[in-house]
């Protein structure tokens, strides 16, 4: 497995919002494992779990990446399994989240999404990103590819991490991406509202949402 883990906390405080502070949730330590099937770069990847752990942390969440070998897919496989709501209860307290970079998407997934999330996946890889999408977004919307790669990242994630494919109307957690949420996007930091903060630090209550799909995904218009 790849050598290099970065604890992302040392700015943490200082970027919670003026809404988190004072009431901000424990703190939820993740390890994510990245695998660059798409050959974006080790500077691309930095960059983009740069981006997402700061997102990460704005919700007290304090992400570890590690880069994975892409030999190690093959046999990690995913699991599409589709769980009732009630058993999608992974172990979040020793989580680790493996994401992989695409570099094309697969057949028959919608022609907007860049990503998916297998939130209640028990083994296997739960998050893919799709880094010609990505790329797409880059070129017509604004932020660089890192950074909407990051988004991108941050998003699925948030799904295992929420255990649920909901959307909201704004926020990191929004469904479909407007133009202008992305040029928000660029400049400055879209995370988590308070509510979902507090429901990813409460993750050993185990409540996940009811009717949990299969596939949860970001989209862009
Ligand atoms: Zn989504």
């Amino acid at each position: 497995m790849g050598a290099k883990t970065r604890w992302r906390t040392s700015f943490l405080l200082s970027l919670l919002s003026t809404a988190i502070v004072g009431q901000e949730p424990p703190g939820v330590k993740l390890s994510i494992v990245v695998y660059d099937s798409a050959h974006v770069g080790s500077k691309t990847t930095e960059y983009a779990e740069h981006v997402a752990g700061e997102i990460l942390a704005k919700a007290s969440i304090q992400s570890s990446w590690l880069a994975g070998p892409v030999q190690e897919l093959g046999s990690l496989g995913m699991d599409f399994t589709a769980y009732a709501a009630k058993a999608c209860h992974p172990d979040l307290g020793q989580a680790t989240v493996r994401l992989q970079i695409l570099p094309h998407a697969p057949a028959g997934l919608p022609a907007q999404a860049l990503g998916f999330s297998l939130p209640c996946a028990r083994s296997g890889v739960q998050v893919t990103i799709l880094a010609d999408r990505a790329a797409t977004v880059s070129e017509t919307a604004g932020p660089t590819f890192g950074r909407v790669l990051g988004y991108a990242m941050a998003h699925e994630v948030g799904h295992v991490l929420l255990q649920s494919d909901t959307h909201t109307t704004a926020g990191l957690m929004k469904g479909i991406w407007s133009k202008s949420d992305w040029q928000r996007a660029a400049v400055s930091v879209v995370s988590f509202s308070l509510a979902e903060a507090r429901q990813i630090a409460a993750l050993r209550g185990r409540t996940p949402d009811e009717n949990v799909t299969q596939v949860a995904s970001l989209k862009v218009r």
